[in-house]
């Protein structure tokens, strides 16, 4: 038998599958020891065939007692390769613990102690014993670990009971279990008739379903509910959800309906942790599997669902190498299993939404909210009036009388500014005028170093401007106000309550976020101001009034999804009022209130704005019209990295020429142009859908012939913030 091999080493030129012979039997799946030129590697047996042309070497040994990947898993990576061009080797390692590499974590394995004889008996053994004995009496029924015991005991005493055959010593696994102290949520609720509908739909579908349903409208126990059908058809589920709404709640909840037969994979956990959730999905000990993007990987066998929550969200894009969506993943394991998949938002993402219209999904929808309340009236207000009334503070007036209402009534308020990327828009705050590329209708971003305004899509450059092309006023500036400042004006105006802050900077010790937000749940702070990271899955009763301070911002950053990412944020903070009994409302602060995506946010009007979104996009010709790629070239040598830029577009200008899809290619400098010591240069291709499997290989391999030190290429796909 010959075993085909991939090597643990992330490499192109090595990237393929070694045959090797081997003296024993060897699963597919397992990983192994190979000598590989004069070192030894570790690999994966990711095939077996009879014959080989090649002189093989043996196989050294298996590293693990259980098969790292599964079939299914061995598929998925042969598609990565194919469709993503990601290596084998990055794919494998997707598919299990990093530290499982390289043997760097263990089954934690304990001495167990149980006893054997009788009692009776026994005690005639040890009568000369006292210590021996005593162990004997007290002995805890079902056994204990053998170094409680020699804790309480003694080492001699438990040696002897041993070695005479009356206690028995056995090795057993511990499992690192996270968040042990948890307790289950098991409040039970009856489903209403569009939950119902919801979990019919679903099942009923052996294909990809949308669950298009309002916030607040019960997604999580439509979720649970279909979950529970396909593990009484003796399938299994996983359950995915943007990293930052694992909150406790979350878990909680899933821990409460699905006990022990939930496995969890997320990024806060130890390696111990990781590894253990990881053992326990692969042998079958967890059905359920609850987790963050990675966790799209699970090895479990049986899919018979796999939801994707909030699918909308960027963090579902690894912005790593290797670079996968995970929708696809998803939609791999969908087919394979012949399984469901459901992606459910309030807001779906435009190329989601647009598959549903045209059929390519099933479209389910729940429009009222779980409690029965309507949505929280949003007001949209005016900011330029403000600047020419003289205030030209971070707050209007009407925030500020309903935020004072809100603490006189004892109840709470968030405050959402937006603050990611890394570009600054120009804007006039007297008329609220952007400007935008001629070509792709997105925000040019200013320049310092050059004094211009750009294009991060075309390349194109502007002057720069002295005044507004619209109104002639000279108030232009470029926004930006962070979540410090913000806390500083409120206690400025409101120095009596406690204000809380969550963003990236208050967040990196591990379990802080949580901590701020639990904190805010008890009430320890009226106020919480925040960036994204308050958007999602938090469940506050007391808050009735939620304030989106400059809501403008993210229409503004160079990306053609600005507009749609503007949307989802204001419709998603706005539904984190008035979730309980209490009625909520919602105040948005816009230097632009005519702009459509707050006409239609503010009537919660998720299709109109995607009617209107939608056709935008079809005239510019953006996804999901077109599918976008870029080819990232980067070097510390800033010539190199310049011709293999320029060789880049000459070699994608060719593949245009010849009409096969590839309509339209743009060089230039990348957005960011050095970071680490590296020059970036860009090449950005725009490719009709119908010409997707055709172009993209030869997108890949244009980059993958360039890619040779001291230059890297990689390639995105419908990049998201790009840098
Ligand atoms: P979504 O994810 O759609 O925004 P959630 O799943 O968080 O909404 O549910 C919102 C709230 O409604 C939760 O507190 C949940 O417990 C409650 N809920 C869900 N379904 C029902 C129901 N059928 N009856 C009563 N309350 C429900
Ligand atoms: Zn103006
Ligand atoms: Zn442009």
């Amino acid at each position: 038998m010959i075993y085909q091999v991939i090597v643990d080493i992330s490499n192109s030129e090595v990237d393929r599958v070694f045959d090797y012979s081997c003296p024993f039997d060897v699963e597919e799946g397992s990983r192994v020891e190979v000598p590989f030129g004069h070192r030894f590697l570790e690999g994966v047996v990711i095939g077996t065939k009879q014959s080989t042309d090649v002189k093989t070497k043996d196989i050294i040994r298996k590293l693990d007692d259980f098969r790292a990947v599964n079939a299914e898993m061995i598929a998925l990576c042969k598609y990565m390769k194919a469709f993503a061009n990601i290596r084998f080797c990055d794919s494998l390692r997707l598919c299990m613990p990093s530290k499982l590499r390289g043997g760097k974590v263990k089954i934690l394995v304990r001495n167990y102690v149980t006893l054997e004889a009788d009692k009776e008996i026994a005690r005639s053994f040890v009568k000369n014993a006292p210590k021996q004995l005593k162990l004997l009496e007290e002995f805890p029924k079902g056994g204990e670990y053998e170094s409680v015991l020699i804790g309480t005991y003694g080492q001699s005493a438990v040696k002897g009971l041993i070695d005479k055959g009356i206690l028995h010593r056995e090795n057993v696994q511990v499992r690192r279990k996270p968040l042990k102290e948890l307790d289950g949520d098991t409040k039970k609720v009856v489903l209403n008739d569009e939950q119902q509908n919801a979990v019919k739909t679903i099942l009923e579908n052996e294909g990809t379903t949308v669950l298009y349903g309002v916030t607040g409208s019960g997604k999580t126990e439509v979720y649970m509910a279909v979950i529970q059908k396909v593990l009484e058809e003796g399938k299994t589920a996983i359950m995915l959800v943007p990293e930052i709404s694992l909150t406790p709640q979350m878990l909680g909840v899933f821990r409460g309906r699905f006990g022990d037969n939930v496995g969890l994979l997320h990024s806060g956990m130890s390696d111990g942790e990781r590894f253990d959730e990881w053992l326990k999905i692969l042998r079958g000990d967890a059905k359920v599997v609850l987790g963050a993007r990675s966790a799209v990987f699970a090895p479990l066998e049986n899919v018979g669902v796999i939801i994707i929550d909030e699918e909308h969200d960027t963090s579902y894009v690894s912005d790593s190498n290797p670079r996968y969506h995970t929708h696809d993943i998803a939609e791999f394991r969908r087919r394979y299993n012949s399984c469901r998949l459901v992606l459910g938002s309030a807001t779906p993402s435009l190329d989601t939404y647009y598959k549903a219209q045209k059929g390519e999904f099933k479209l389910v929808k729940m429009m009222t909210r779980a409690n029965r309340r309507a949505m929280p009236i949003m007001e949209i207000v005016d900011m330029r009036k403000e600047v020419r009334q003289g205030n030209t503070g971070m707050f209007g007036k009407r925030l500020l009388a309903e935020l004072d209402r809100t603490l006189k009534n004892g109840n709470q308020a968030m405050i959402y500014i937006n603050r990611r990327g890394f570009a600054s828009f120009l804007r006039c705050k007297n008329c609220g005028y952007v400007p935008k590329c001629t070509d792709c209708e997105v925000s040019l971003t200013y320049h310092k170093d050059e004094n211009v305004l750009k294009c991060h899509y075309c390349g194109k450059k502007f002057y720069m401007l002295d005044a507004c092309p619209e109104c002639g006023s000279d108030k232009l500036s470029f926004g930006h106000i962070g979540t410090e400042t913000v806390m500083e004006e409120i206690y400025k105006i409101f120095p009596q309550v406690k204000v809380l802050r969550l963003d990236n900077d208050t967040t990196t010790a591990k379990d802080s976020t949580a901590q701020i937000l639990s904190a805010f749940a008890k009430g320890e702070a009226q106020i919480l101001v925040g960036t994204q990271m308050i958007v999602k899955g938090h469940d506050f009763g007391n808050v009735t009034l939620v304030g989106v301070l400059d809501a403008d911002l993210s229409l503004y950053y160079s990306d053609y999804r600005s507009n749609e990412t503007t949307f989802q944020q204001i419709t998603q903070v706005a539904g984190r009022a008035g979730r309980n009994d209490k009625e909520g409302s919602v105040i948005i602060q816009t230097y632009n209130p005519a702009h459509y995506v707050f006409r239609f946010a503010r009537q919660y009007d998720y299709e109109g704005f995607f009617e209107k979104e939608n056709n935008i996009r079809e005239t510019t010709v953006f996804p999901p019209f077109s599918k976008i790629m870029r080819v990232l070239v980067k070097s510390e040598k800033e010539e190199k990295a310049l011709v293999a830029a320029r060789e880049c577009y000459a070699a994608l200008r060719k593949i245009k020429e010849e009409n096969v899809g590839l309509f339209r290619v743009q060089a230039m400098q990348a957005p960011v142009k050095r970071i680490s010591n590296e020059f970036r240069f860009q090449v950005v291709i725009w490719i009709r859908t119908d010409a997707e499997k055709a172009v993209t290989p030869r997108v890949y391999e244009t980059a993958e012939k360039l890619n040779k030190k001291p230059v890297v290429t990689f390639v995105e796909v419908n990049p998201v913030n790009m840098r």
